[in-house]
């Protein structure tokens, strides 16, 4: 499982309010790609709720 953070990203805190441990939101998104394993549901959780479809997980 890979979570990537694409271009739309308007840095709005969304996804590390729900998932601070794989979220960091310095301007942009950035991932913790190590943590992305043990937070799946919450990484879709955040994916869904970003507000501009930024969060892109495969
Ligand atoms: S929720 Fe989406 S737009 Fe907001 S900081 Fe996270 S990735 Fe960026």
């Amino acid at each position: 499982m890979s979570v990537k953070i694409n271009e739309n990203c308007i840095g709005c805190g969304a996804c590390e309010s729900i998932c601070e441990a794989v979220f960091s939101v310095d301007g942009v998104a950035k991932v913790n790609e190590s943590a992305v394993a043990a937070n799946m549901d919450e990484v879709k959780e955040a994916a869904e709720a970003c507000p501009v479809g930024a969060i892109e997980v495969e």
